[in-house]
């Protein structure tokens, strides 16, 4: 009688969700900017957490100033190889959803800024809760806030973002650009796991 080995399970999931804010584009620079006229803020490079704005202002005086930048995303440029970052994720067979923290009003600009910029985008997420993305569906999340790459990791779900000043004390998984990022993607691609699939 014959018994094969089990063999592992390769990845069936599709999707990567992919953050905007300080991911596709640099939000913190203009953010820094908005806030300077109202508040006295430090430098980008002292914002030594997610929520070190809270010893400045109220939630609702950040939101209020966020959301106006959001507002106008589709005049704003996202980095240089965000194009070919996502269209590199669309052509390896993943669908790249892209997900927001941001307010449901900040929809027409941010699409306007995907299709603006061509930008391979299965889905536009855009809520005040992205974890509800991360399902058996999901192969990596791609975000820059430590509370979201440690709620992935969590999950089992690989997660990568781009170095900040507000994640500097999360040691693994952070790059300096976003093709960095990409190299692992395609380390993902191939490699068998009994986790994800
Ligand atoms: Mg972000």
């Amino acid at each position: 009688m014959h018994i094969s080995r089990p063999q592992p399970q390769r990845i069936t999931a599709k999707n990567i969700i992919v953050d905007i804010d300080d991911t596709l584009w640099p939000l913190a620079p203009t953010l820094h900017d908005e806030l300077s006229l109202h508040y006295s803020i430090p430098p980008v490079s002292e914002w030594s957490d997610f929520g070190w704005w809270k010893k400045f202002m109220t939630i609702e005086e950040f939101w209020t100033i966020s959301t106006g930048i959001s507002l106008r995303q589709d005049q704003y440029d996202p980095y240089p190889e965000a194009h070919i970052f996502l269209l590199a994720i669309k052509e390896m067979g993943f669908n790249p959803i892209i997900a927001s923290h941001r307010k449901a009003i900040t929809s027409s600009a941010t699409q306007k800024f995907i299709i603006k910029n061509e930008l391979a985008c299965g889905h536009l997420h855009i809520s005040q809760d992205k974890t509800v993305l991360f399902d058996q569906n999901c192969i990596a999340v791609i975000d820059d806030n430590p509370d979201i790459l440690e709620k992935a990791a969590m999950r089992g779900i690989p997660a990568f973002g781009l170095k900040c000043p507000w994640n500097r004390e999360k040691r693994d998984h952070l790059y300096d650009n976003l093709f960095d990022i990409l190299d692992c993607i395609k380390a993902l691609k191939d490699q068998p796991t009994e986790i994800l699939a």
